[in-house]
């Protein structure tokens, strides 16, 4: 069979209070979230390895049967209490990109907020998903938009995240998923200079073996979803055909980051992601 790519989900917390869910944009309820995995499991996929996923992007050598990819950003509190034992279940391991200004305690931001249940992981609980197979990686220090950063703050975000997973987890990192999905051709030239291989983005999407590693796809998986728009995404890595459709067209305007930075300037987007 030829090689399909790999849907990339990305999800934040999980909520176990149904009034927390409708009241966070980051949520999906626990409900949703074991239908989610318990789907996957049914239709034989299986979590990509970080070795399976380092060797398709960079010798193109494509994993064996049905892959998924599955990622959490921020780092709630939520993924240790719930997302662990659900996923372990199935075999299935996440990649986590983790938020380090805030490890193990609550942060109020408009955007990036903890309901009272839930807060930051502690080093602690991050080692026992790292005993259990996750790749914990990084979505900078303090969770600012990145487009908008002079060159010594953007350096600090992108290496301090960097060395303190690595220093507290004792893991590498090399991965790095923007926060609000924005980033611009400085932000990806940093990232490079403190040694990172791989960028997330917020364009849909599946990877394959032609994906760009700064700005790899995934999908967002959030409150809105049902059954029906999750397994479209699975499928597709696109919420509709039309989505496809545009999606593909930015993808070979935004291929070069110097074209990407002048096309955002002359429309005043400032990106098209929103965590
Ligand atoms: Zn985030």
């Amino acid at each position: 069979m030829a090689f399909q790519g790999i849907p990339v989900l990305n999800y934040h917390a999980i909520d176990n209070n149904m009034s927390e869910v409708s009241s966070r944009n980051v949520s999906v309820s626990l409900t949703s979230f074991k239908e989610h995995m318990a789907w996957l499991s049914q239709e034989g996929y299986r979590s990509v390895t970080p070795a399976e996923l380092q060797a398709l992007l960079l010798h193109k050598k494509q994993p064996a049967g049905k892959c998924v990819l599955l990622t959490f950003d921020d780092g709630y509190l939520s993924l240790y209490q719930h997302a662990l034992e659900i996923m372990s279940g199935y075999g299935f391991t996440a990649t986590l990109f983790l938020t380090t200004e805030y490890i193990g305690r609550a942060y109020d931001q408009d955007d990036f907020y903890f309901v009272k249940h839930d807060r930051q992981l502690n080093w602690d609980e991050l080692k026992a998903l790292v005993a259990a197979g996750w790749s914990i990686q990084s979505h900078g220090n303090a969770h600012v938009k990145m487009n908008g950063l002079d060159q010594e703050t953007l350096k600090r975000e992108v290496t301090l995240s960097k060395n303190l997973i690595e220093q507290n987890l004792g893991t590498s990192v090399y991965e790095f998923a923007f926060p609000y999905g924005l980033y611009n051709n400085m932000v990806i030239n940093e990232l490079k200079a403190a040694g990172y291989k791989f960028a997330y983005s917020v364009h849909s999407g599946k990877i394959s073996t032609s994906s760009k590693k700064f700005h790899l796809p995934r999908i967002e998986i959030n409150n809105m979803d049902n059954m029906d728009s999750f397994k479209i995404k699975v499928a597709t890595g696109y919420t509709s055909p039309s989505h496809a459709r545009k999606a593909k067209l930015r993808d070979i305007a935004f291929a070069n980051p110097a074209l990407k930075d002048l096309i955002e300037k002359w429309t005043h987007k400032m990106g098209y992601g929103n965590r």
